[in-house]
């Protein structure tokens, strides 16, 4: 897929102020400094996309950018803020929730991990909530760049064998980096795909 248009279309408190669920969505989500804008900047192809979305007031909201006219492609706020008090937590938790358990027009979820390190119990938890809910997700593997490929590939090993000990079929995953834009065209393939269907 060439991505020909990328726009900004609104940041939205509740699933039920989202625009009409009338195109294929892709929501994207990790947790903080995963490098969420950067990978939906390279995905898009344009430099500050999601700048728009870190704007202050607009983190803790979900995101809406329409890619081609034809697709909504969704940065939701992240998750693991170490400065985020019970009551800021448990009005992400509803948000989050009801979007991805109402949304109709929810095609994929990417859940982000951080390809440096080895699995995080915050990560494994919220896929298997993903899974709870059977909510469709890939994994995409971030900062790619940042490590040796042999570390790369163990982390990535190592989160799937812990899945692998409580779920039946693994997820599609990929590997990315936003400054080598690696990951990209399997992406971007991956949802072209889901759009046909
Ligand atoms: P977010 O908080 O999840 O949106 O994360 P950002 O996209 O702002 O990235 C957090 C930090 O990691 C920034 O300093 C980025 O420049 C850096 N970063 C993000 N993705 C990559 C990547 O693929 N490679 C490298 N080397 N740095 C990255």
């Amino acid at each position: 897929m060439k991505i020909k248009e990328a726009a900004y279309v609104i940041s939205s408190p509740s699933v039920e102020q989202c625009p009409k669920p009338d195109k294929p969505e892709y929501a994207f989500i990790g947790r903080s400094n995963v490098g969420k804008s950067s990978l939906i900047n390279m995905i898009c192809g344009r430099d500050a996309l999601a700048k728009i979305s870190a704007s202050p007031g607009k983190t803790k909201l979900i995101n809406h950018f329409i890619v081609n006219k034809e697709w909504y492609l969704v940065d939701l706020p992240g998750y693991g803020y170490a400065k985020i008090s019970q009551s800021e937590r448990k009005k992400w938790e509803k948000m989050i929730e009801d979007y991805l358990r109402k949304r109709e027009s929810l095609v994929n979820i990417f859940v982000l991990i951080d390809s440096r390190h080895m699995p995080q119990k915050i990560d494994i938890e919220f896929v298997n909530q993903l899974g709870e809910w059977q909510i469709p997700f890939t994994l995409v593997f971030t900062k790619a760049d940042k490590e040796k490929p042999g570390a790369v590939d163990r982390h990535v090993k190592a989160f799937l064998d812990i899945m692998r000990q409580t779920w039946q079929f693994l997820p599609q995953s990929f590997v990315t980096s936003a400054t080598k834009k690696q990951g990209r065209d399997e992406i971007l393939t991956f949802i072209t795909e889901c759009n046909k269907r």
